[in-house]
């Protein structure tokens, strides 16, 4: 690096001479092309254009930006029509699945007005809901899931007491792909008059389209507010966010007076917000429609099936069978594993139990997946 690259400089250096060195940055970042570790994915063509002619757009001063505003409520609809929600539903765009968790949590404690309450959240939480107890002093329980990684609904249950405020299912685990069993936790959440939110972070873009599926969204009665994510599987730029509650008026109970803003107040957890996400995932909603999200999704469940059954013949098991595009492995001495395939310029991850974790994203092809097959193959070997 040059010498004094850290520093604030006196005089300013050349436009070109700073994109040259930005270029530069750049190359030491990872393409996509290799990565199956990651739940984003590069944007399709379309948000980066719509990003781009919104860069300006300030969601958090909305007065100013009626045309960004438009979008993202026209972008809220869409969300909740594909998420089974109806003229009811509210909600905003935020920066993300942690934004989301947040917000619906705090929305529920404030709603309920409990003071040292506690949550309830499936062993497989995103790790999001470590940061809401944190955060909004909340005690975050814990249930086991079962031998499929979904949550128990009876050890959900025996966790209720007075002071709970609500009930976490998790649709598309981050680290399995796996889907709660969400009409019985609804049922136990209207059995005990409590707040139920989905965090369908990742499945959200994925299990509308897939040929089948069991209930999740806002549609199941007892269901109160769900998360997803436009930055994931919804091919938008970051950060994008979504958080949409089935009972609009549980959104305010988020709501902070704003005085010298051309809004009288505000739901967000950020002030100053971007509308260019906004626009991101609206052109993207637009642009492939539920056939061409279908298309991707089929796409995605055909890389991961071809994986599966591959690594299946190399010998190597899954613990369970992938409900979407997330495949876990059970593979011997991971770390050497990890390490072999990482010279190869693969990257892959791990779930908190030891499995070798892999996410079947759009930027893979079948060509990669054949690549990639062939190097795990020699990396378990001794
Ligand atoms: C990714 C993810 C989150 C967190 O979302 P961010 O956009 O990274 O803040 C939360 N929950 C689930 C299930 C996720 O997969």
């Amino acid at each position: 690096m040059r010498r004094g690259a850290g520093k604030m400089m006196e005089e300013g250096m050349a436009f070109e001479d700073v994109l040259a060195e930005l270029e530069r940055f750049k190359e030491q970042d990872l393409k996509y092309t290799r990565i199956l570790s990651s739940m984003c994915t590069d944007p399709h063509p379309i948000a980066k254009i719509a990003h781009r002619l919104f860069l300006e757009a300030n969601l958090g001063d909305p007065g100013l930006f009626p045309g960004a505003k438009a979008i993202e409520e026209r972008t809220i609809s869409m969300i909740a029509d594909l998420l089974g929600g109806d003229d009811t539903v509210r909600g905003y765009l935020t920066t993300g699945g942690t934004e989301s968790n947040i917000q619906a949590i705090r929305a529920f404690r404030n709603a309920a007005q409990i003071r040292d309450g506690n949550i309830i959240v499936p062993q497989s939480a995103h790790f999001s809901f470590d940061k809401i107890g944190d955060l909004l002093a909340v005690e975050v329980r814990k249930a086991p899931f079962d031998a499929s990684f979904r949550v128990d609904p009876d050890a959900v249950e025996e966790l209720i007491d007075d002071r709970t405020i609500g009930i976490v299912a998790i649709a598309g685990t981050t680290e399995y792909g796996q889907i709660d069993p969400i009409e019985a936790l609804a049922e136990i959440a209207r059995r005990n008059n409590l707040f139920l939110h989905v965090d369908a972070a990742f499945g959200g873009f994925v299990i509308p389209f897939l040929d089948s599926h069991p209930p999740f969204d806002l549609s199941v009665e007892g269901v109160s507010s769900i998360t997803i994510d436009p930055h994931k599987m919804g091919m938008s730029t970051i950060p994008s966010g979504g958080l949409l509650f089935k009972d609009g008026t549980l959104l305010d109970f988020l709501s902070t007076p704003t005085p010298y803003l051309t809004s009288k107040n505000q739901f967000s957890l950020t002030g100053t917000r971007s509308g260019a996400t906004a626009a991101s995932t609206y052109a993207v909603l637009r642009h492939l429609g539920r056939r061409g999200f279908k298309q991707i999704v089929d796409r995605c469940m055909q890389m991961t099936a071809k994986l599966r059954s591959g690594t299946e013949s190399a010998g190597i098991t899954s613990p369970v069978e992938p409900m979407m595009n997330v495949l876990t492995l059970e593979v011997a001495n991971l770390e050497q594993v990890i390490e072999r395939l990482a010279q190869s310029g693969w990257r892959v991850s791990v779930t908190r139990d030891g499995f070798m974790r892999l996410v079947i994203m759009p930027h893979l092809t079948e060509p990669i997946i054949d690549e990639f097959l062939s190097d795990l193959e020699d990396a378990t070997k001794d």
